[in-house]
């Protein structure tokens, strides 16, 4: 077996680990269409009732936007909407492949965007409901694209070599090696749940930060707050891989539990273009002061874009001796970024982070602690002299993470 083939096998059958009868959606780029149509056979091999396929093609949305009228942005379909009720009600599970490249709308008219992204998340968000609470069985993986991969290995001697080297990268941060890739995932996934029986162990009031860089702040976590890693089980009951390649362990921070100032460690892709240099600054969890090196303009449209986004929704332990961080790969692409770097995302909170808020109004939610707001936007904060403290309901300090590392 090729290592394309070991990895598709394991994107289906570990990762979305469709069940005979099963539903499957596939959300995948023109660009790498085989790698859909791969995904697709697994999934029938593995007894799926029905798979379909949602081509995407960022290169007509640039077109799209660069020349299409003004009355063409913030439309709501209804089609697109009827769309979105027909995969919730028939269940569908997700299968979304990631692969952009991450200057595709460098140049674009931001308020376009902005009118896109509103109207995009409002009409998704039956279906991300559904998703972030883990109704369905969902993963996110990567395929290298062209332009994405010469972004990463700009100093590849042709495109072909830095396609290579981005497969041979994911590959490896996927753990599809000469082993049965379902062996090492068992593997790291009780590694990673050993680490969140510790966090729960603690149950933590508080969490501290700080940096050389600057980072200094304080963080309460919800009551009943709930550490988790990968190899969630759905409410379908199957275990599934939300994220390949996955290393995170991660909770919720109250949403107006967070004080002082965080400076990200890594750019932001933002509307298909960078955000760089970046820091902000909490007050009782709200963002009160930001400021960036390159593309300010972003920032505050990430801030303002939709409600809540200026309040937190995760907080995610990341190890700096990760293999991906170790890789010292720069992806522009949050999916394995996120994965080489302690991360905080900016709106809404997985809701399956705190007990007891299965069927709460947003607005109990947002009292719980639980923020919610129409996007999710992670960035990340952490550095090889990241120390975390946690601090317990009676007082108790436990080193956490010291230099970049678990301590716990
Ligand atoms: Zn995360
Ligand atoms: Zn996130």
């Amino acid at each position: 077996m090729t290592k394309l083939e070991k990895y598709v096998k394991m994107v289906v059958n570990v990762g979305v680990n469709i069940q005979p009868g099963q539903k499957l959606m596939i959300r995948c780029p023109v660009d790498c269409a085989y790698f859909a149509r791969m995904a697709m056979e697994e999934a029938y091999k593995a007894g799926a009732e029905d798979v379909m396929i949602q081509w995407m093609d960022e290169k007509s949305a640039r077109i799209n936007y660069l020349l299409a009228p003004d009355s063409n942005f913030g439309k709501d379909t209804q089609w697109e909407k009827e769309r979105v009720k027909y995969l919730v009600d028939e269940g569908y599970n997700m299968l979304s492949v990631s692969a952009s490249d991450p200057e595709i709308l460098k140049g674009v008219d931001p308020e376009r965007i902005q009118k896109n992204q509103k109207a995009g998340s409002l009409m998704m968000k039956p279906l991300m409901d559904k998703v972030s609470s883990s109704q369905v069985q969902w993963t996110i993986a990567s395929v290298p694209t062209e332009a994405w991969a010469r972004k990463v290995f700009s100093d590849a001697s042709s495109v072909e070599k830095a396609m290579e080297m981005m497969w041979d990268a994911i590959y490896a941060a996927s753990r599809v090696d000469d082993n049965d890739p379902v062996d090492n995932w068992n593997a790291h996934v009780a590694n990673l749940q050993s680490k969140v029986e510790a966090l729960m162990g603690h149950n933590f009031e508080y969490l501290r930060f700080k940096n050389a860089l600057g980072t200094d702040f304080t963080m309460r976590l919800p009551q009943g707050h709930i550490w988790l890693a990968c190899g969630e089980k759905a409410a379908t009951g199957n275990v599934f891989i939300a994220n390949i390649p996955t290393e995170e362990v991660f909770t919720t921070p109250h949403r107006t539990g967070t004080n002082g100032i965080v400076y990200a460690t890594k750019p932001l892709v933002y509307m298909g273009d960078l955000i760089e240099d970046f820091w902000l600054k909490f007050v009782d969890g709200r963002v009160v002061e930001s400021g960036a090196g390159r593309n300010r303009h972003l920032l505050e449209k990430l801030l303002t874009t939709h409600e809540n986004a200026d309040y937190l929704g995760e907080v995610a332990l990341v190890p700096h001796d990760s293999p991906i961080s170790q890789s010292g790969i720069l992806w522009y692409n949050t999916l394995y970024d996120e994965n080489a770097s302690c991360h905080l995302a900016l709106g809404r909170a997985y809701a399956t982070t705190v007990q007891g808020t299965e069927g709460k109004s947003e607005e109990e939610l947002n009292a719980m602690g639980v923020n919610q707001s129409l996007t999710h936007e992670d960035f990340m904060i952490g550095s090889a002299d990241l120390e975390i403290i946690g601090v317990t309901y009676d007082g108790k300090e436990v080193p956490v993470f010291v230099n970049g590392n678990y301590a716990i």
